[in-house]
């Protein structure tokens, strides 16, 4: 039930424009890691001082006028020229419909590619970030182009789809992230309970550690990390094979921990001022992170 009128609000353009307006708001700072280059670049070198890499999304939602894709490429061209610059360990996340795909498919794999191509050029990994499954064929064909020139780019395999396991082994050569899923999606097309998802999660995980390339295991889910960590102890595979990935601001301490640990470690850095559908599908996902908005108000 919350989780609906989260995941409505955060399809809400009005409330979307209005917030970025306005700053980081609501609590947001604490899972937002500024609003600009400069402190997004601060974050990323505090998280590399404790053995952590980095994925960095120039967040950004609603995109259906040109100029909004091309303002949203250039800026990520800026993100790839400071992580270079500053020699930070991180890559690119970026998400299609920000570079177009709802304009128009060519023009946003064109976006792409430049992205891609310049992040290439400095041995940057993109990453492109998974949608709602109204992205999902598109996604893919930009992937499956994008990769007859480039090996630098690899996407997100979304637990609850009911055909995951399908797109997992199609694209096994890929550097792969494998997420629960964060949006919406009809009983069609998604397992809808909980114990579905995860026992899928787990399903896929194993499947990639022993078959795939390198695998992100995106979670805060302490369950599925402690299982991940038995399966490549009993299965011999070793520590460069996969990392484990969570949401900056999440989790804090097990971040740290698992790095600790001498795991492979990478955090989702978002930045920007259009963080509020972002924020709002954090508390789709966990309404308990309302605490952070509450915290917020109440240090006012
Ligand atoms: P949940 O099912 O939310 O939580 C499981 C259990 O973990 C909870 O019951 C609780 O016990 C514990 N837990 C979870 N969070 C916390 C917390 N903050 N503090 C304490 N305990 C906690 N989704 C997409 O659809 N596309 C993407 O491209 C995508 N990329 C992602 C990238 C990263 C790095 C991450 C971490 C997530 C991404 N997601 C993406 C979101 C993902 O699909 C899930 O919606 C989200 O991660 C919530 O699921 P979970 O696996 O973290 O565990």
């Amino acid at each position: 039930m919350l989780k609906d009128i989260f995941i409505g609000l955060s399809q809400n353009q009005f409330l979307n424009n209005a917030a970025k307006k306005y700053g980081l708001k609501m609590g947001a700072q604490s899972v937002v890691a500024g609003t600009n280059i400069d402190e997004v670049i601060k974050s990323i070198k505090e998280l590399n001082a404790h053995g952590i890499s980095c994925t960095v999304d120039n967040l950004g939602e609603f995109v259906f006028k040109e100029e909004e894709a091309t303002e949203a490429k250039e800026q990520i061209l800026k993100v790839i020229e400071a992580i270079h610059e500053h020699n930070v360990d991180a890559h690119i996340s970026l998400k299609p419909t920000q570079l177009g795909l709802d304009i128009e498919y060519s023009f946003c794999l064109s976006n792409l590619r430049e992205i891609v191509d310049r992040a290439n050029n400095y041995g940057i990994f993109v990453n492109v970030d998974m949608e709602d499954t109204g992205h999902l064929q598109p996604t893919f064909d930009v992937l499956d182009e994008l990769s007859k020139e480039y090996d630098n780019v690899g996407t997100v395999i979304q637990a609850y789809l009911l055909r995951a396991d399908e797109y997992l082994e199609k694209y096994k050569n890929f550097r792969m992230r494998i997420v629960k899923g964060a949006y919406k999606e009809p009983a069609e097309y998604a397992y809808q309970n909980k114990k579905d998802i995860d026992a899928n999660f787990i399903k896929l995980i194993e499947w990639h550690l022993v078959n795939g390339k390198f695998t992100s295991i995106a979670t805060h889910d302490h369950n599925v990390i402690n299982h991940v960590k038995e399966f490549v102890k009993k299965n011999n595979i070793p520590n460069e094979q996969f990392e484990f990935q969570m949401l900056y601001g999440f989790r804090k301490d097990m971040q740290l921990q698992l790095a600790k640990e001498g795991y492979n470690f990478c955090t989702y850095v978002p930045f920007g001022n259009d963080w509020y559908g972002y924020f709002m599908r954090r508390l789709a996902e966990r309404p308990q992170n309302l605490n952070l908005v509450a915290k917020q108000v109440l240090n006012k």
